[in-house]
This record gives C-alpha cells, structure tokens and sequence, in this order.
C-alpha cells in the first residue's frame, strides 16, 4: 500500500507517484513470456521518460525504443548500453541521424523511402554504416482509439509492403547501410489478439521472401502497443502475446524486439491532486481541483478514462466533474464520475497514470509540472523537483 495521504503532505500536489516494485513486475512477466527465446525488450522511452524509470528498467536488463535524440540521450544518461538502443520515429533531423549513426547504437528505425535516403547520406558523410530496420505497414486495424491507431496506410507511420521490399534491396546494395530488422508497431492500448497476429504473420512473410533474396534479417521487431486494463476493458495477457508472435514466426530464427511502454508503467503510476473547492452551475456539479490538463492530457486529449479515488471519503457518492484550474472548457480529470461531496483539500488519486502521463505535460497557463516521486520496497523518493516559477521564465528574462 502506497500512504498516498503522507505523500502529499511530504511533496505537495498536483504530485506524480510510480511504484517502481510494479513497473518490475510488469517487466519480468513480460521478459519471462517470451522465455527460452532470444529476445530484447526496449521499453519506450516516451511513455515514461523520467530518468530514474529509464535507470530502473535498465537495472533490469531493458533496453530503449526511442523518437527523438533527446530520448536516446537519455537512455544513454541513465545507464542503457548502446547496442540495445532503437531510434523509431516519422520525421528525423539529420543531426539526430549523425549522433545516433555516432552513438552506435543497436538500429534505426527507417519509417519512408526519403528517410532511407537521409541515412545513407549521413551515414557516408561520416564513412559509418548505419544498422537499420523498416517499419512496414501493414494495414492492419487494431481496433484502439483513431489517435493511437497507427498500422493504417490511413495512418502517418511505417511503409507498405512493397516499398519496404525495395528499401531492403536498396540497403542491401550500398555500401553505407546494413539492414538488420524489421518493424511493425500497429497501435497503442491494444487489447485484441488477433490484428497482432495478423500483423505478424504478414511481416514475417516479407521476412521470408527477403531471406529468397539473401537479405537475412536478425531482428524482428513486433513494437509495443500492449494494453493495459484502466476501467473493465480485458487485455491481451503476456503469455497469449508471446505465443501469437512465436506462433508468426514459425521457426524463422530472429531476435525478438518488443518496444513496451504502457504495458510497463501505465498501472504504477499514481496522479495526486487535491481539491480545491466543490462548485455548482445551475444543477451541474463540478469538483475543482489543483491539477489539469498541463499535468494528465489523456483525458481531454482522448477522453480517456482514469479511474479515481477519493482519499478517506466515505459520503454518497453522486455525478460530477472533475476539473483543473486551466482556462479551457477541455480541462478535467473526469466527465460525470461518481465522488461523495469533496471539502477543501480532500486528496483524489488519479489511477493508471504512469503511462503518458507527466511526460505529456506542459506548462500552459504557467503552470509549473509537478515533482515525480518514485515508490520502491516501501520508501519514498524524489525523482524530479517541483517546477519553480524562475524554471518557467529562465529562457526568456534575459531578453527583457
Ligand atoms: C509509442 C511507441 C511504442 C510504445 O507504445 P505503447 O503502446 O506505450 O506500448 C513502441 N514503439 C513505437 C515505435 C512507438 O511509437
């Protein structure tokens, strides 16, 4: 049992807690499903990119899946060994290109015919050879919310199946590229089997015709995209995972690459925020409190679902909103939920917040982010300060 009451009163709120005992667990179940098989997995910086989680899942053994250089700085900072450092993402400067090709790290993740093109140019600039892997796409829907569906030629991300054969041959024949994997990463929040598999089997068949051609691969990347439970929806387990890609696969030799975020810490993450005051207009209640949208986008960016919990409040629980300080109509916690009457400085836990959570943060309205505090064996500890007002404007004072 986290004492979130004590928490507070320590760190103050709006306050970010992850239980890093459960990030642990969720890593070894993971890890432990694909038992017996050579795989990596490279946990996905961006759904948690404190660098304290990227040094606990390190300590574990995991790699990084990162989009951006910042995050493969930070895997590299927080203790993540090149050689299992991945660099997916749509768009990629080339000065990301040259540290990463620099950086050595395990493969990036080629996302269009044009960006192949950028690394083979960086690449020889350098007289380097840059390892890489294509994300196909292999127009599969994955039944999740539109925003995090991403296998759709609908969708920005990844090649179709033929252009992903000619950039093989394309990286196969130059001098400067050296094709290693392959890569699919469907969607987010997935909680059906089936586009998966699907998925799978058709990038493990272009695995095979890429083998007629003697382009032999080494890794095959499956992505991330597990979901997690966050209300009653029912998840995919770990175990069904492992055997639907094993089951693709079907004796083709590869590492296997998965690139979990969510699955990993979505459930060890904790949103504290207090109330502010409890408001009504005309007959709508609303319950105000003391963190928005800057701190937990999801529910105004995806009307997404968090469960929450009234800290110690046992009265009649009746319809409201709960919503932050932000000036935006879109700024709330939670739509029509179900709470007792609130006072003034009630503590309400927001569930399941460790996933894109803090990270999407921002500082609208001049908000400061909040500390983050890890919870591990029982004792407490900050990962990250409260945002001061001096942090806020640090970048701009000096041109007053
Ligand atoms: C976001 C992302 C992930 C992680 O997705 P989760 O749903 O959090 O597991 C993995 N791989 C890529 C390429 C991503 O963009």
């Amino acid at each position: 049992m986290i004492p979130f009451q004590l928490l507070a009163q320590e760190y103050e709120t709006p306050l970010y807690v992850y239980d890093f005992d459960a990030m642990t667990k969720q890593f070894e179940t993971l890890k432990e499903a694909f038992r017996g098989k050579k795989s990596i997995l490279a946990y996905a910086v961006k759904a948690n990119s404190n660098l304290s989680v990227i040094k606990h899942f390190a300590s574990l053994g995991s790699g990084a899946d990162c989009v951006s250089i910042g995050e493969v700085r930070r895997a590299l900072m927080a203790g993540v060994p090149a050689y299992k450092i991945l660099f997916s993402g749509v768009g990629k400067r080339d000065d990301e290109l040259r540290e990463a090709i620099l950086s050595d790290i395990l493969y990036i993740n080629v996302e269009s015919e044009a960006e192949l093109g950028r690394v083979e140019m960086v690449a020889s600039q350098l007289d380097k050879v840059a390892r890489i892997s294509v994300r196909v796409n292999p127009n599969i829907d994955p039944q999740t919310h539109p925003y995090i569906s991403t296998g759709l030629h609908d969708n920005k991300f990844g090649v179709d199946l033929d252009s992903a054969k000619r950039m093989y041959i394309k990286a196969k024949n130059s001098q400067f590229l050296d094709p290693v994997g392959i890569h699919f990463h469907i969607g987010s929040q997935l909680t059906q089997l089936e586009p998966i598999y699907e998925a799978a089997v058709i990038v493990a068949d272009l695995v095979r015709s890429l083998s007629a051609i003697s382009i032999d691969l080494k890794f095959f990347d499956m992505g991330g995209g597990l979901g997690v439970q966050y209300d009653n929806e029912v998840t995919i387990t770990p175990y069904d995972y492992a055997q639907a890609i094993l089951g693709a696969l079907k004796g083709l030799d590869l590492t296997i690459i998965g690139e979990p975020g969510r699955f990993l810490t979505a459930n060890a993450g904790y949103f504290l925020t207090k109330v502010l005051y409890e408001k009504k207009n005309g007959s709508k209640r609303f319950v105000v409190v003391d963190g928005g949208m800057n701190d937990l986008l999801r529910p105004s960016l995806y009307k997404a679902y968090h469960r929450i919990e009234a800290i110690g409040k046992k009265g009649e629980p009746s319809a409201c909103d709960v919503v932050g300080p932000v000036c935006e109509s879109g700024d709330f916690l939670a739509k029509g939920y179900e709470l007792p009457l609130m006072e003034h400085n009630d503590l309400l836990v927001v569930h399941s917040a460790g996933a894109y959570g803090f990270g999407m943060g921002s500082n609208y309205n001049t908000r400061g982010r909040s500390a983050e505090v890890a919870f591990e064996k029982g004792e407490a500890r900050l990962i990250r300060d409260r945002e001061t007002f001096e942090d806020l404007v640090v970048l701009e004072t000096k041109y007053l």
